[in-house]
């Protein structure tokens, strides 16, 4: 096995606290000794990163990269004040029926390219642009050549086609589009939402799902306080995705279960609405990831730098939170204890800035400054 040294390493976040002038050693993927440059051990191959800033790869646990069509012109409406017309969603589910294979992959891999050169190792693709047997079973097995980190969202919104019947579409996305969709997904999704699925079609939606083995997460508290965030705590989802509007009793069950809460500051940022309180959430002691939520819709942003900073800058989060949220609490949203921080034994997914500190990604607002990605 070849092993690879990185060294001159200016500042390395571990799991154990930052440590100046490191070094670590990566053996076959996976980082297998960590310590003070000078005492570095030889090994096969040297990167030297010459006093650079060494962080875990960005972990962006929740991205709605499989879609086709453009809604440039709805943003900017949204942007100029006039008022938000419903029916954008529906826009990108035929813009995205109508596109070929092709097509659908090769946006999403554009996105993912810009991932990547963001820092990102790790990532996450939902369906949810298809709702229809045939086209969410497509945009999954399409995400999966580009991800292991696949969640099936049949349930993202009802299409038009059921708009008198919501219960019927319910049935779909349990039954038939659930065994077309499960054996390419990892993770079952809703959007349980005033306007959306209430919390009695959430639980069954996502009941379903476990019984295929599929992991759970939710969207939730985008818009209002609907119950849907407690339901995630109780049934035991990973994750529940935008908490926004949490009342006191939603933020005690997240910190009394294991569900993480992650906060998409791209959505609020794109949608002008009021950020989420992280600072609330870190104080009772909830685990908080940071995502891009990227879609075309209300937040299309691949840049989880870009989150990072309106974390720290609107949400009450330290910089050193707010990595962690982007890094581990990724990690932690997708059930991964594998990645999300440099310790022995993970794998060596690393980010090298160019900058002397992880602060700059705050501090230095909208400047590129990933170096270069190490992926295991
Ligand atoms: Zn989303």
């Amino acid at each position: 096995m070849t092993t690879e040294l990185v060294e001159g390493i200016g500042l390395l976040v571990t799991d154990e606290g930052e440590l100046r002038d490191a070094a670590l050693v990566i053996d076959d993927g996976v980082i297998a000794w960590i310590g003070a440059s000078s005492k570095a051990p030889a090994a096969d191959i040297r990167i030297d990163v010459d006093g650079a800033c060494v962080i875990p790869g960005f972990v962006d646990s929740h991205a709605h990269l499989m879609f086709a069509g453009d809604r440039t012109a709805e943003f900017e409406a949204r942007m100029s004040g006039q008022k938000y017309a419903a029916g954008g969603i529906r826009s990108t589910v035929a813009a995205t029926r109508a596109a070929s294979d092709e097509e659908l992959l090769a946006n999403a891999t554009r996105l993912v390219g810009e991932l990547r050169a963001g820092g990102t190792t790790t990532f996450e693709i939902k369906s949810g642009y298809g709702l229809t047997v045939v086209d969410e079973a497509r945009a999954l097995r399409l995400a999966q050549t580009l991800t292991g980190e696949t969640t099936y969202l049949g349930a993202h919104v009802v299409p038009a086609e059921y708009a008198d019947d919501v219960a019927g579409y319910v049935d779909l996305v349990t039954g038939p589009m659930l065994d077309a969709a499960a054996p390419h997904a990892k993770w079952i999704d809703v959007f349980c939402e005033t306007g959306a699925f209430d919390v009695d079609q959430a639980r069954a939606i996502l009941v379903a799902g476990r019984e295929r083995g599929l992991g759970l997460r939710m969207h939730s508290g985008q818009l209002g306080e609907s119950g849907g965030v407690r339901l995630a705590v109780e049934i035991g989802a990973a994750s529940v995705d935008h908490c926004t509007f949490l009342s006191d009793a939603d933020v005690d069950a997240l910190a009394a279960g294991s569900t993480v809460a992650t906060l998409l500051p791209g959505a609020e940022f794109s949608t002008r609405q009021p950020y989420p309180d992280a600072r609330r959430l870190l104080d009772a002691g909830v685990t908080v990831a940071l995502a891009t939520d990227c879609n075309p819709g209300s937040s299309f942003t691949t840049s989880m730098s870009f989150c990072i900073a309106v974390a720290v800058r609107e949400m009450g989060m330290t910089p050193a939170e707010a990595l962690r949220a982007a890094t581990a609490g990724g990690a932690a949203a997708l059930g991964r204890d594998d990645i999300g921080s440099i310790a022995l034994g993970k794998r060596a997914d690393l980010a090298i800035l160019r900058a002397p500190s992880y602060v700059h990604l705050a501090y230095r607002p909208g400047v590129p400054l990933i170096a270069q990605t190490l992926n295991s």
